[in-house]
């Protein structure tokens, strides 16, 4: 069934394969392993800590109604925490009036206080925001925010607290 030139080529084909998996197994992953999460609780733990319109938004990824909600004109200085584990998130300096009737953020407060990730849902691809602390849903990130940055942090009061400026 195989000719003398089949005979040469799977071997070849063999190598060739292995060569493929080898260089698979050792490319870096397109997105790095995430650590877990510093804070860590059970959902039956925070469905005892948070109210269940909070749990409802930051463990189930749920959204709020826009307009309808604490922070979206929420004008005082200071900095906005997560709403379930309390790291500090962003600030009262980067907040900006987007329209959406949700508080708007053109930046966190550092680079590393929220996890971005790619989603895929009836609403098509979007951008989900994390608290990179605990996990816990906030809200998603656009790209037709202001400068300097361009970005859209559109979040949920519900997943928010606020800590006033001393
Ligand atoms: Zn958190």
């Amino acid at each position: 069934m195989f000719g003398p030139r089949t005979r040469v080529a799977l071997p070849i084909l063999g190598v060739s394969v292995l060569g493929i998996l080898w260089k698979v197994a050792l490319e870096p992953a397109a997105t790095p392993a995430r650590p877990p999460p510093e804070v860590s609780r059970s959902e039956q733990e925070w469905r005892a800590i948070l109210s269940p319109e909070s749990f409802r938004v930051l463990r189930e990824k749920g959204t709020e109604p826009p307009y309808k909600n604490r922070f979206w004109r929420h004008r005082d200085p200071g900095v906005y925490l997560c709403g379930a584990c309390h790291a500090q998130l962003f600030d009262s300096t980067t907040k900006f009036e987007s329209g959406s009737g949700w508080p708007s953020f053109w930046k966190p407060r550092t680079e590393s206080a929220v996890i971005e990730e790619v989603e895929w849902s009836a609403m098509g691809r979007r951008v989900e925001v994390r608290c990179a602390r605990c996990h816990s849903h906030l809200g998603h990130v656009f790209e037709d925010g202001p400068r300097p940055t361009g970005k859209r942090y559109c979040m949920n009061s519900l997943a928010l607290d606020f800590e006033a400026e001393a």
